[in-house]
């Protein structure tokens, strides 16, 4: 089950705990759909390099150049 629009947000905001966090963390990894839209919810907050980094692993699934790049216009 993908996660919903509030998780992904949440989960961008650092206020998502663990177990839920490594769930969501590892469902973005395997899936296309929700990277995508994570990537897009992530340029339309946005959100700086430094918030991505704070994301740890997943943040290295993400490409997190084209995010800042999208965000940048
Ligand atoms: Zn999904």
């Amino acid at each position: 089950m993908h996660p919903t629009e509030g998780e992904l947000q949440a989960l961008l905001d650092g206020e998502v705990r663990e177990p839920l966090r490594g769930g969501l963390e590892r469902h973005l990894v395997i899936c296309e759909t929700c990277t995508d839209r994570f990537t897009a919810l992530a340029v339309s907050l946005s959100v700086t390099e430094h918030a991505l980094d704070a994301l740890g692993g997943f943040s290295r699934a993400l490409d997190v150049e084209q995010v800042l790049r999208l965000a940048s216009r």
